[in-house]
């Protein structure tokens, strides 16, 4: 019980904290690809976390405050303020529960070790793990052209990249199953390098060296865009267990 009365007050686990995201998961899975709010807004409710540019242009992560896009090619570059989003998730990241990782452990074991970092699996957490990873394996969307197609039909277009041996941020969500629906539940991760030239959509990866960072958030901050897409979308599919696994898990 000591033991544990320590972990808990050197960790100050969970306190008030916002976690920002604009437009709805199940809106892009609709094929609603353009959005209303620039990357500059955006920036301004956090210095951390990810998304998706207009036309689905790459993979969009926010790394202390810059914002980069992952192009399909597996290229980054840092995005325009001016850019806009059809759905992006950020936060102010205040680094709570620290922990230095297993060495080279897995995606699926280090999932576990992450599940017994947190205080309760009913908080949402931003999620940052720097290191060394033998492999990180990435997809990305590709630009699309209107009319847009649903999203379970365009990620057969994406383009795969395997990084080896690379320094680098993995940085994302671990979202209850509650928000189905609103944003992807479980874990959505997206990958950078440290020289901020590639990355893309996490599917799998080594970690070989490094530190697991989460960021509770207790409070969502949730912004609707007014456009006629998403006023006429379908925003509550039969399918939308196998559309979210097909268009995020990917396999
Ligand atoms: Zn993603």
């Amino acid at each position: 019980m000591r033991v544990i009365l320590l972990v808990m007050s050197h960790d100050h686990p969970v306190v008030r904290h916002t976690i920002f995201q604009n437009s709805l998961m199940t809106a892009l899975l609709d094929g609603i690809y353009d959005g209303e709010m620039t990357i500059g807004e955006l920036l301004g409710k956090g210095n951390f976390g990810l998304g998706t540019f207009d036309a689905l242009d790459g993979e969009m992560v926010i790394i202390d405050g810059v914002c980069y896009q992952l192009k399909h090619d597996g290229t980054a570059r840092p995005a325009e303020l001016e850019q806009r989003t059809p759905y992006a998730v950020a936060t102010n990241f205040v680094p709570r529960i620290v922990r230095e990782a297993p060495s080279h452990i897995s995606r699926a074991d280090l999932s576990s070790f992450i599940d017994s970092m947190t205080p309760s699996e009913n908080y949402m957490y931003a999620l940052r793990i720097r290191g060394k990873f033998t492999e990180v394996r990435t997809r990305t969307v590709v630009r699309q052209e209107r009319p847009y197609r649903p999203m379970h039909q365009v990620t057969e277009d994406d383009a795969a990249q395997v990084f080896n041996d690379v320094s680098g941020v993995i940085a994302g969500f671990r979202t209850p199953i509650y928000e189905k629906g609103i944003s992807v539940p479980g874990c959505h991760v997206h990958f950078i390098d440290d020289d901020r030239t590639s990355g893309g959509h996490v599917l799998d990866f080594e970690l070989e060296k490094g530190v697991i960072e989460l960021c509770p958030g207790t409070d969502l901050e949730l912004k609707l865009p007014l456009t006629q897409d998403f006023s006429r979308a379908n925003l509550a599919p039969e399918d939308l267990d196998e559309k979210l696994h097909t268009t995020e898990v990917k396999d």
